[in-house]
């Protein structure tokens, strides 16, 4: 079988069509086929686009918030049937064997493996993952806007339903992707909910999405006047941001979460982290248990990415169109 993908050959190369045999031919016992009909765009395609990280291996195929059919079952998996809808994100293994897969973290296990980044992604007409991080799709689910929860849903559920309560006042910093939907959780979850923005535009849609107070942060002082506001904030921004504003904007022993990816080491100044027992930390993704619950809570509480779809071929139109902060607010590609 040979599947159609779209790859990158160097860092900031435009995709091209490409073709791949997946290795071994036969299916391995544990893998299941999927003929993948939507996959969205996250911005950790653009950071392996750019090899950012350092660590991309091209030729690159993107793609990690997979929808699609199940084409093939290897032998020793049963827990889906020929023709399902089914998921696929980050995550695409881990060793199986270590205390943090043995007690279902296995997105904290250090041999964990990529979706695209240990293999071609989901820019392509299928793809072959291990059965472990497949996962069924809830049938009031739309695929399109299903495929952006498998990355961008997950990773700002996560922390937000480890740590937050009803009452809690949230602030989410960055309306992409991540940010429109960690503002629905926070928003579903009960908090007051503050949405952080260099995009005034974005307001009323911020508004309507669930947050009650929104920050213009290119407004001199906006985020020093927010001090000591929030029990949460969770960044998604991309960029370098001034730290200590958004430490600064938690009150004492409350927690600022890190998911976004700057490209600089974070710096805090330390007497607001030690006097306000306040705390600073990252996550990342989410387990396969907290995937398939954060599919279960945003299907029941109809939490769902605003999307825009592009085929498949048109993928380089839809990178720039992200990589220029336009996307409202997941751009999805179709096959
Ligand atoms: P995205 O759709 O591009 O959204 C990022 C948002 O950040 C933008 O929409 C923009 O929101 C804001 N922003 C962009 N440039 C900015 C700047 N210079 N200063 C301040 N704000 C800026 O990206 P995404 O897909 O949500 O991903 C966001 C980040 O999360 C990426 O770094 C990605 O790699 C990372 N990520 C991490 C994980 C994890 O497991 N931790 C998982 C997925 C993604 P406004 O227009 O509202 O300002
Ligand atoms: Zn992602």
């Amino acid at each position: 079988m040979k599947i159609q993908a779209y790859a990158a050959h160097g860092p900031s190369m435009p995709l091209e069509p490409f073709e791949y045999e997946p290795q071994p031919p036969e299916l391995p016992p544990v893998q299941v086929e999927i003929a993948i009909s939507h996959c969205g765009i996250c911005h950790s395609d653009l950071h392996l686009l750019a090899n950012d990280w350092g660590f991309t291996q091209y030729p690159l195929v993107p793609g990690h918030e997979i929808v699609g059919t199940v084409t093939r079952l290897g032998s020793a998996v049963k827990s889906f049937r020929e023709g399902q809808r089914v998921g696929v994100g980050w995550e695409a293994g881990s060793c199986g064997e270590c205390f943090y897969c043995l007690r279902g973290d296995e997105n904290l296990c250090s041999n964990w493996r990529g979706t695209c980044t240990h293999g071609y992604g989901g820019y392509a007409s299928a793809i072959r993952v291990d059965g472990r991080f497949v996962f069924s799709i809830p049938e009031s689910l739309d695929s399109e806007r299903a495929a952006p929860l498998l990355c961008g849903g997950t990773t700002v559920y996560s922390p937000l339903a480890q740590v937050v309560r009803p009452a809690m006042h949230v602030g989410v910093v960055g309306l992409g992707g991540l940010g429109h939907l960690a503002v629905q959780y926070a928003h579903a979850f009960g908090c007051e909910v503050t949405a952080f923005s260099t995009s005034p535009d974005k307001e009323a849609e911020a508004r309507r999405l669930g947050a009650h107070h929104f920050i213009n942060t290119r407004e001199a002082g906006a985020v020093e006047k927010a001090a000591s506001t929030f029990d949460f904030i969770i960044s998604t921004v991309s960029a370098d941001l001034n730290w200590g504003d958004y430490l600064n904007a938690v009150r004492p022993k409350g927690k600022l979460c890190i998911v976004g990816a700057p490209p600089s080491d974070v710096r805090l100044p330390t007497f607001p982290l030690i006097l306000g027992n306040r705390s600073v930390f990252g996550s990342p993704i989410g387990s396969p248990s907290t995937i398939r619950e954060m599919l279960e809570f945003s299907a029941r509480n109809g939490i769902l990415p605003m999307t825009e779809r592009f085929p498949m071929a048109r993928v380089n139109e839809a990178v720039d169109r992200l990589r220029s902060n336009q996307a409202r607010y997941r751009i999805v590609l179709v096959n």
